[in-house]
């Protein structure tokens, strides 16, 4: 059967966005859905920075495809003409042991990624605003830094446009289906029912609504971004001195920081890693109290003391967590033919969002992509298992 459109990509915030910019550029008929407008606040990708890494402490499987999206997001920035892009440095704080550490240096070694590693006094002596304990190590990568998210997905979608894709915004799906024999889908919105060859799901947190046939168990939690004035101002942490951070406390709880890069009134951004509560994307409590403030700046107050000084804002996000935290990234098993899935992204996804959209365009055109993706198996075997976080409703989170 031929339909007017060769793919629909559900979603257009990172992934989505990144996917339809691909699919476009190698010249087929997409249709994007978007139940928000272009670089919207209500998901998964604003905030103004995400930190990127290349000495992956999570896994080395993810170093090559990191490589690659450095250089498609240097190739972003090209095509485009924005900025996106700040490779300002960034440190890995902790104890010799701890994951931050141990685990980056993994990487780095197996990959042979260039870095140094700091002993406490050598941090304190580079960068003034960070105290880590004596008993504390950094790993020192020049290439980390961070991205633009806002301007990463208004660049897609520029570019998705500019190849030909329809993009439909403030146009929720309702259902999609595959149709009989696998031969295409079709999808349901607020507006219309459109049909194509081959359906590509970016839902970010709400997978559990879009992808529930995956069987998998995401987990939706709230997290919080906390910007302040420094209490000397903000000279002292603009990214010519200051690297992106992220810091390991002995009990395996991490934060981390960025530099000043929203000017002199505009706060510096730091916030808890995996510290949060789960939620609904339809119902989450965007308000952040005074509690959750006086206990970021409780925290920073002995690591970074400068740094707490008025808070500025606070913001929330969503994190959709996978039980091993790696992501699902594939052909769809209960559909392999019809449609491809990427979702799971468990916090750490942002600065795979370039590769991720090639990977996307490979899977859906292809069936098949050259990037190593077995990690992002959905039928993996530790996706099965329970969580390994447990929330509760105050916002604590216990191992
Ligand atoms: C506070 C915070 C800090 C983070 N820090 C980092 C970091 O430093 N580095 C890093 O690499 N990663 C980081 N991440 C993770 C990263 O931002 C995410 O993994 C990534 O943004 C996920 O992208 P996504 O496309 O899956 O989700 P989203 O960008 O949220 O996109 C999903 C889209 O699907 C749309 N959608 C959902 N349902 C429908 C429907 N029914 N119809 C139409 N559209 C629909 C949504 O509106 C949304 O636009 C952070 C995340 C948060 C929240």
């Amino acid at each position: 059967m031929s339909h007017p459109r060769d793919v629909i990509v559900i979603g257009l915030g990172g992934m989505g966005s990144a996917a339809a910019c691909h699919l476009a550029a190698r010249g087929h008929r997409v249709l994007g859905l978007e139940r928000f407008g272009p670089a919207h606040n209500r998901g998964s990708s604003h905030g103004g920075s995400r930190m990127i890494r290349q000495s992956y402490f999570e896994d080395p499987g993810y170093v090559p495809l990191l490589l690659r999206s450095y250089d498609l997001f240097a190739k972003l920035e090209r095509d485009t003409g924005r900025s996106i892009a700040n490779l300002c440095g960034g440190v890995m704080v902790g104890r010799q042991d701890s994951q931050a550490v141990a685990g980056s240096l993994r990487s780095a070694r197996q990959w042979d990624l260039s870095h140094e590693m700091l002993d406490a006094a050598e941090v304190r002596r580079r960068f003034p605003t960070l105290t880590p304990a004596d008993d504390e190590v950094a790993l020192y990568e020049e290439r980390a830094g961070f991205v633009r998210p806002e301007a990463t997905v208004t660049a897609h979608v520029q570019l998705a446009q500019r190849a030909g894709a329809e993009l439909r915004f403030e146009e929720p799906v309702t259902r999609w289906e595959v149709l009989p024999g696998g031969r295409g889908v079709r999808v349901h919105t607020s507006d219309d029912v459109y049909t194509a060859g081959h359906l590509v799901v970016c839902p970010g947190a709400w997978a559990p609504r879009l992808l529930a046939d995956l069987g998998v168990g995401f987990a939706v939690e709230r997290q919080v971004m906390y910007w302040f004035h420094p209490l000397g101002g903000t000279a002292a942490f603009t990214p010519e001195h200051h690297p992106v951070y992220i810091w390991e406390d002995a009990d395996g709880a991490q934060f981390y920081g960025f530099p000043a890069i929203e000017g002199p009134e505009g706060g510096v951004k730091a916030a808890f890693f995996r510290k949060g509560s789960l939620c609904d994307p339809e119902t989450i409590d965007r308000t952040v109290s005074e509690a959750e403030a006086a206990a970021m700046a409780a925290h920073l107050r002995t690591r970074v003391p400068e740094l707490p000084g008025r808070l500025r804002k606070a913001v929330t996000c969503m994190y959709t967590t996978t039980p091993d935290e790696h992501f699902v990234l594939a052909r769809h098993p209960e559909h392999p033919d019809a449609v491809t899935v990427a979702c799971g992204f468990s916090g750490h996804g942002f600065k795979f969002v370039p590769v991720v959209g090639e990977i996307l365009a490979d899977l859906a055109l292809d069936g098949t992509t050259e990037h190593p993706i077995d990690l992002f198996d959905p039928l993996r075997e530790p996706l099965k298992a329970p969580h390994r976080q447990f929330a509760t409703p105050e916002g604590e989170t216990t191992p």
